[in-house]
């Protein structure tokens, strides 16, 4: 088990944080969603509340190495501070560490927050170069890791930098791992995994892990596509990957193999043209017209999956049922997080569009966790160790 926030030492001691103020900004650069500054509060206000004093760190955005002001962690510092009621130092110095920066460190008191620049205005960090985790090591004494979404990640503000000073991990990826791993290593069965989204390609990793796993695949979405494709039957203008073909027979017969029962939709939702129409009709699924396109699953679906569900204790969730972005398509998306957010099951979802089509539904409160990293999620679930994580002691 990682070392925990709660096992460190932190009275009088400097704590370097790094966490994941990669937020939505307009483009008058306001922040449109601060639920990742939200959720760091708690591991910021552990540190407060026994005694030490914080240096803040995270990237925005993609600067590519250079100071663009349009990244800049500015507003974070304002709404930070705003939700902490304290005033915080913002470090605004482009090179993210230098000797103004040791000195601002340096006069922390123990309850003050100081935030640096975005780490990766230095084009050293995405190469996890030692130097510049050194730099970010020399402010603190101890280093904790609360940016589960960059945790599959090699940077030097989250893996370099555990070279330099005694580590652990924060509680929000302290949460990650108990909620995704837990449901890995050992989940309360019947555990079903619920996969969709655009592409096949991006979730083989996932779900060749989950035949391994899971009791149950269930597969909706863009990428349905692709396995009726490889079962013979006619697709449409739908999202097909014609190279994936022959992998999704492969997937097919493996789950067969290993008595894990993949189910993929009965019924579509289809519609002459990719937008938001209620020109749409439902087919089932051996008979989709060609010159139509699947852009939601069907009612009957939605009844079948949701059975499966009712009869699980443990539901990982990652990529939308259908094009939930448009009204006339998000039924199958949102029906699908009700009857998770009703039932009595752990409900596990992965970051991303999963995780917005549940807030957009107003039911996030009701899921037993929501992952908080996208792309981290997903390295997860293919069952590979993230950079971020493993980099941290074990106690
Ligand atoms: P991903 O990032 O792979 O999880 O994919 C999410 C995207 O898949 C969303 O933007 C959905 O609109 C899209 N998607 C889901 N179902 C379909 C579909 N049947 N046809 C086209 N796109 C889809």
């Amino acid at each position: 088990m990682k070392k925990q926030l709660t096992d460190m030492h932190l009275k009088d001691k400097r704590v370097l944080m790094r966490c994941d103020f990669n937020v939505p900004l307009d483009k008058d650069l306001n922040i449109t969603d601060d639920i990742r500054i939200k959720s760091a509060l708690r591991s910021i206000n552990y540190v407060l509340e026994n005694g030490g004093s914080l240096i803040l760190m995270s990237h925005l955005g993609r600067p590519k190495g250079e100071a663009r002001q349009e990244y800049s962690l500015k507003p974070v510092a304002k709404r930070l501070a705003d939700l902490l009621e304290k005033e915080i130092v913002f470090a605004d110095y482009d090179e993210v560490v230098n000797e103004k920066v040791k000195a601002l460190a340096d006069r922390l008191i123990p309850g003050e927050v100081m935030l640096l620049q975005n780490t990766r205005f230095r084009k050293e960090e995405t190469k996890n170069d030692l130097d510049f985790s050194k730099e970010l090591a020399s402010l603190a004494d101890v280093f904790i890791n609360d940016a589960f979404g960059t945790a599959h990640r090699a940077h030097s503000s989250n893996v370099g930098v555990t070279q330099y000073l005694p580590s652990a991990v924060g509680f929000l990826i302290g949460k990650e791992i108990e909620a995704i791993g837990g449901a890995l290593s050992n989940p309360k069965r019947p555990l079903t995994a619920i996969l969709g989204g655009a592409k096949v390609s991006d979730k083989i990793g996932v779900i060749e892990n989950l035949l391994g796993i899971a009791d149950y695949i269930l597969v909706g979405g863009g990428m349905a596509f692709t396995f009726v494709k490889a079962q013979g039957y006619p697709v449409g203008k739908s999202l097909l990957e014609a190279d994936k073909v022959e992998l999704a027979k492969a997937l097919l017969v493996k789950a067969k193999e290993k008595g894990v029962e993949m189910l993929l939709p009965m019924d579509y939702k289809v519609a002459k043209e990719f937008k938001d129409t209620d020109q749409y009709e439902v087919v089932d699924w051996k008979e989709i017209p060609e010159d139509a396109m699947g852009l939601d699953i069907g009612k009957a679906t939605i009844e079948s999956f949701s059975e499966v569900i009712k009869n699980s204790k443990t539901v990982i969730w990652n990529g939308p049922m259908g094009v939930f972005e448009f009204e006339n398509f998000a039924e199958g998306t949102n029906e699908i997080a009700k009857t998770l957010a009703k039932e009595d099951v752990i409900s596990i979802i992965g970051g991303g569009d999963s995780a917005a089509a549940v807030e957009k539904a107003g039911l996030a409160e009701l899921m037993t966790h929501i992952s908080t990293g996208g792309g981290a999620s997903l390295k997860y679930m293919e069952g590979k160790l993230l950079p971020g994580i493993e980099a941290i002691e074990d106690k």
